[in-house]
């Protein structure tokens, strides 16, 4: 097989990562290959057990899976159970400087949140129902003929002459193990050393060192302090862009997102404002990690014979990185069974796509947050933002309830960044908020 056409059958592809781009990719190479008439041979390597307990086990996100994602999933035959499903969300509440606006979403749609992992460190002493989101996916994909192995992947060679295997190498401690393959995705996210260890022009996403952490809640405590709801906190602190709570069963997930959270920080914060308020008197954390979260794209995820997914290459910018793994992995898997395997190729019909969908519309994103955290760092326009948002929601009807819906799209994701970005900046909403504003300064 040289490089130039698509793969046939009989085609060996590496997949390094187990996580949601991992499994996604190969669940939809296998579906596009059977529709194709193609019978291809899937082998995904990672070095996480998803039903370890803390970090070591989680793929660390605030594991909020938005309606979009779980009609994708339903649509290719992955309905997520109601034992992986930590609680079914009813809306959003945001904050700020202590006023607080609840947007409920529509019935008619749900978004859940997940454990990545087995679930907080404190869970190893008590037994629990399996929770991992990304082990259920990685079920799936095995389910459909997918091989795993449980191993880390130290290093990939590439073929000196054009048509040769791919090596993937696991180095042990007394020997390494080489897996030959015609094709290697790249699905290691970027909590990972590997992605500095690409033999090529590959140079990965610039990153955010985010702060993550698990508190006990007694359930009902949650539902009367939080009630299903996922808070977002507007900070007055420079480290934290805004922190979030997403409730799960017993549990609740705190989130703070900054260039460079460390754990004392979001303990500060807690401590000096309205958060502590939602939180039990005696809370402690159970379990804490640092992730790191793209906030640019990577160059050159690609060349002959392997391509890189899912955070490792492009994501949405601060939200869906989930959707965004999806996205890449359906990508990839029809260019490299549709089109070809070469760099070229998959320049053209891969990295193409892939900035197509997430480039502008996340300067866009990237616009919208520096607005908003404009707004909300000022006394009187964030006062007049949220007076809006909640007018909205006590007297008008949701087809008039424009500045919540704005923020709902910003938060949920559900909508481009470009098409949040043209609505908010429609004049004569500037001008009822100017209007407002001058009200309230003169008042
Ligand atoms: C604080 C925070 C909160 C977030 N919240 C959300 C959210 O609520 N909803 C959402 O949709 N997204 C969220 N995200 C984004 C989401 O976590 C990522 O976009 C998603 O996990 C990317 O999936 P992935 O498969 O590309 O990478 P990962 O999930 O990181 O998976 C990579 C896999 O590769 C494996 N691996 C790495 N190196 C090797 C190696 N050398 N050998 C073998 N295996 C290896 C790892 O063990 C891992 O299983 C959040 C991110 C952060 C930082």
């Amino acid at each position: 097989m040289d490089n130039g056409g698509a793969l046939k059958s009989g085609a060996n592809i590496a997949v390094i990562g187990g996580g949601p781009a991992g499994s996604f990719f190969a669940i939809l190479a296998l579906k596009i290959a059977r529709e194709m008439g193609k019978d291809i041979n899937i082998l995904i390597f990672d070095c996480k057990h998803f039903s370890d307990h803390g970090p070591r086990g989680c793929n660390m996100c605030a594991g909020v899976i938005q309606d979009s994602l779980i009609r994708k999933l339903e649509r290719i035959g992955i309905t997520l159970p109601s034992d992986i499903r930590m609680a079914d969300i009813e809306g959003y509440a945001f904050h700020l400087k202590g006023f607080s606006a609840c947007i409920k979403k529509d019935p008619s749609t749900s978004i859940y949140s997940v454990f990545r992992g087995g679930g907080p460190y404190r869970w190893a002493m008590i037994p629990r129902r399996k929770v991992s989101f990304d082990q259920y996916l990685l079920d799936h994909a095995i389910k459909e003929g997918v091989k795993f192995r449980y191993e880390r992947v130290s290093g990939i060679e590439f073929p000196k002459m054009d048509g040769n295997k791919v090596s993937v190498i696991c180095k042990g401690k007394n020997n390494s193990k080489v897996y030959e393959a015609d094709f290697v995705v790249g699905a290691f996210g970027v909590n990972t050393v590997l992605i500095k260890k690409l033999p090529f022009g590959y140079r990965p996403p610039k990153m955010w060192i985010s702060c993550q952490a698990e508190i006990e809640m007694e359930r009902d405590h949650l539902r009367e302090k939080c009630s299903n709801m996922i808070h977002i906190f507007f900070t007055r602190s420079p480290k934290i862009k805004y922190l979030a709570i997403t409730p799960k069963g017993d549990n609740a997930t705190i989130t703070a997102i900054g260039k460079n959270v460390s754990l004392n920080d979001l303990q500060n914060e807690i401590i000096n404002s309205e958060i502590s308020g939602y939180l039990p008197s005696n809370w402690e954390f159970t379990c804490h990690c640092h992730p790191k979260l793209p906030v640019t794209p990577a160059q050159q995820p690609y060349t002959d014979r392997c391509v890189m997914i899912g955070d490792a290459s492009y994501s949405r910018y601060m939200k869906n990185g989930i959707e965004s793994a999806y996205y890449t992995a359906l990508f990839a898997a029809e260019t490299i069974l549709k089109n070809g395997i070469s760099k070229e190729i998959l320049k053209r019909d891969y990295d193409k796509r892939c900035r197509k969908m997430f480039y502008y519309d996340n300067l866009a994103g990237k616009i919208l947050f520096l607005l908003h955290e404009i707004i909300s760092s000022n006394d009187v326009s964030s006062t007049v933002y949220l007076d809006r948002v909640i007018n909205e929601q006590s007297q008008m009807e949701p087809e008039k309830q424009e500045v919540s819906r704005l923020l709902w799209h910003l938060y949920t994701g559900d909508m481009p960044y470009q098409y949040i970005l043209k609505r908010f900046l429609n004049p004569l909403l500037h001008a009822q908020f100017t209007y407002e504003t001058i009200k309230k300064i003169f008042r």
